[in-house]
């Protein structure tokens, strides 16, 4: 099934910017949006990769809070795939403001520029394993410690992991308002944390600051045991078009390539990499990591809740869209890689 033209929400972004990439390599015509087109760091590979690629590009500019501006960048479209929403988890000082209105409004916005628009008809949400897991201690319920699609995430609040209660709300208002009609399908895809190379050499996207972080030596005093599901920005953008365009796709599909440690992952890139690199050498005790957790942007009760707890994401259902997941040691190297050859971390390897 060919959707074309397909409008991508927060085309700039780095998940938005690759599925935008494998749009264009199809030859699909792409409606972009964006909050600001005069902000050169933000499109100018997206210009870039526009012309060298066989579909057509056209920017357009939205707002999730400004209600109808989605409307016209819409207009002829055929799919919708909702990726812009505020991702960070540092530096929360007014989380309703910051993190779920953008979200929840934001998706009730472009879903009622769906309802007036009467071309579309497959929408595509980006939504997230935070809306499936609250905390990690809740797998030991789970047969396996295992979550899979039917689950929801119960126990985040603004006060509480207000990121994953910000994609659980949005997600449930999208379904909401898909089942309120039939003209239009809903698929969400939840990734994992993402990381791969980036097409665009801007640095705020919480994947990538990650990555820097570890290399300029912020956690050198160590990392914690703590789990993080893990997926390549190549393979879940990929998993976005797969959804749009495989006619049974149905419901929400988890897209985690494995679990690692954050000490793991530390470790993984000290042993790919190496060089003269700060990377984590300790695995950081849970009470130390209750201490400087604050610090990262982790509150103690999230500390209490998640560190030392081990589960899995049951990933069978996008494997069966025909996705192929990388190996999350590609995945990593392949990103840090990307990095010191963009110019982004000095390199000493
Ligand atoms: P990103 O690079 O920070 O992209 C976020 C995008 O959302 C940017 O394009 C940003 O626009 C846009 N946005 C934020 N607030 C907006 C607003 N008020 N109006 C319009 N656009 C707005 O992050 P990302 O990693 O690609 O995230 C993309 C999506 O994937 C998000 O929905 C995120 O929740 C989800 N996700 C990400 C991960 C991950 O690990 N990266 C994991 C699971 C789910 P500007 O360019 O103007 O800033």
């Amino acid at each position: 099934m060919s959707l074309s033209p397909v409008l991508v929400s927060g085309a700039s972004g780095y998940l938005a910017s690759w599925i935008i990439s494998h749009l264009l390599d199809k030859g699909y015509t792409v409606h972009g949006t964006v909050r600001d087109l005069s902000d050169g760091a933000k499109v100018t590979h997206l210009h870039h990769m526009a012309s060298r690629q066989r579909g057509t590009l056209r920017l357009f500019e939205a707002d999730l809070l400004d209600r109808g501006s989605f409307t016209k960048a819409m207009k002829g479209c055929q799919a919708v795939i909702h990726t812009a929403s505020p991702f960070f988890v540092r530096g929360v000082r007014n989380a309703e403001q910051q993190l779920i209105a953008p979200a929840r409004e934001g998706t009730r916005n472009i879903l009622e520029s769906v309802n007036q628009t009467e071309t579309v008809v497959r929408v595509i949400l980006t939504s997230s394993v935070a809306a499936i897991m609250g905390d990690a201690k809740e797998a030991a319920a789970l047969p396996s410690k295992t979550f899979d699609e039917s689950i929801w995430n119960e126990s985040s609040s603004p006060s509480h992991r207000p990121y994953s209660y910000a994609k659980t709300v949005a997600e449930q208002c999208a379904w909401e308002m898909a089942n309120r009609q039939t003209r239009w399908k809903l698929i969400a895809i939840n990734p994992g944390f993402v990381f791969g190379p980036s097409l665009a050499t801007r640095m705020d996207s919480t994947s990538i600051r990650f990555m820097t972080d570890l290399a300029k030596g912020t956690f050198w005093i160590g990392l914690p045991d703590q789990y993080s599901s893990i997926v390549d920005v190549r393979d879940v953008s990929w998993l976005h078009v797969l959804a749009m365009e495989t006619d049974q796709a149905e419901g929400r599909y988890i897209g985690v390539a494995g679990i690692r440690t954050f000490f793991e992952i530390g470790q993984l890139l000290k042993r790919e990499i190496g060089g003269r690199y700060w990377w984590p050498t300790i695995k950081a005790p849970k009470w130390l990591a209750t201490i400087l957790g604050p610090f990262f942007g982790q509150s103690m009760k999230e500390i209490q809740n998640n560190v030392g707890y081990a589960y899995q994401f049951d990933h069978t259902k996008s494997q069966h869209l025909g996705l192929t997941y990388r190996p999350i040691e590609e995945t990593l190297s392949d990103h840090i890689k990307q990095l010191i050859e963009d110019g982004l971390i000095p390199d000493k390897r």
